[in-house]
């Protein structure tokens, strides 16, 4: 599985990255950034659920 942020709706809120560090970053630009498409540790699936503003979706 793979996390896509559209940085369109993203408003730098940081929940992601401190649930899933190994996979979403905050960027300089504020918005988070997907450093890696693993998601075997299951963290995706709780940074999707926890994005104020679904800016998450998972693919597979
Ligand atoms: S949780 Fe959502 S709004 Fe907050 S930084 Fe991550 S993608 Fe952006």
């Amino acid at each position: 599985m793979k996390a896509v942020v559209n940085e369109d709706l993203c408003i730098g809120c940081g929940v992601c990255e401190s649930l899933c560090p190994q996979v979403f970053k905050l960027g300089d630009d504020g918005k988070a950034h997907v450093v890696a498409d693993d998601c075997s540790a299951g963290c995706c699936e709780d940074a999707k659920d926890s994005c104020p503003v679904g800016a998450i979706s998972l693919e597979e």
